[in-house]
């Protein structure tokens, strides 16, 4: 296996995992809301720092031992850098050092190099620091206020940052106004 990151790719580190554990606390706290004889037990918030902490428990801090382990458990070897095709059957990794190595398949190479998030052509997103989901997924502070462009799983997920909904949030799911983006300069706050 070739990575040129961490093993485990985006659902441990940056998606799946961490959103969910974004997620949770406020569902936790909803769900008990809609019960009448649990709810008036909610008094408080979310515990922000908490949450955190949770969640980079859930990403397992960014690090990929415990991936790495398992893989080498199941008899894979691993290669750290980034890998191109080269050939039939062949690949070539640039090392991390700098040094090539090239890596022949016994049978087939196979591509499995995920996505990136794409900004769409909006004007002035460039100016506000738009995130993307690795941004949202690692925030380390409440947003006042988040508008999530794109209604998708993803943009659903993206939420979480809110936590208890201690954001003004909206998910933005249809055309954006004539004129795009305005309002705001500088990158939101992390
Ligand atoms: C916020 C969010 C929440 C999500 N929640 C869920 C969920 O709850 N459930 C669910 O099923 N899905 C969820 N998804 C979707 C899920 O994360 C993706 O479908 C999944 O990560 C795709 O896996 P992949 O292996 O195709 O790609 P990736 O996870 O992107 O992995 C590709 C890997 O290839 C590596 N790579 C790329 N190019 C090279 C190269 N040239 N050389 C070496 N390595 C390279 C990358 O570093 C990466 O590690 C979520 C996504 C987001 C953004």
């Amino acid at each position: 296996m070739v990575e040129r990151e961490i093993v485990g790719g985006e659902c441990s580190y940056w998606a799946c995992m961490p959103s969910k554990a974004l997620l949770r606390p406020g569902e936790v706290l909803a769900e008990a809301r809609r019960v009448p004889a649990a709810a008036p037990a909610v008094t408080g918030t979310v515990d922000a720092a908490a949450a955190f902490k949770s969640r980079d428990a859930f990403a397992s801090d960014w690090d990929d031992k415990h991936q790495v382990a398992w893989l080498e458990g199941a008899g894979a070897d691993l290669v750290r850098g980034v890998g191109r095709l080269a050939g039939e059957r062949r690949v070539e990794v640039e090392l991390a050092g700098g040094s090539r190595r090239t890596l022949e398949a016994a049978r087939a190479v196979v591509l499995a190099t995920g996505s990136r998030a794409a900004f769409p052509p909006v004007d002035g997103l460039d100016a506000v620091g738009a995130w993307d989901n690795r941004d949202i997924t690692t925030v380390h502070r409440v947003p006042e206020r988040l508008l999530v462009l794109g209604g998708g799983a993803v943009g659903v997920d993206g939420r979480g940052a809110a936590l208890d909904g201690g954001a003004a949030q909206r998910v933005h799911a249809g055309h954006l106004p004539r004129g795009g983006v305005q309002g705001r300069t500088g990158p939101l706050e992390r």
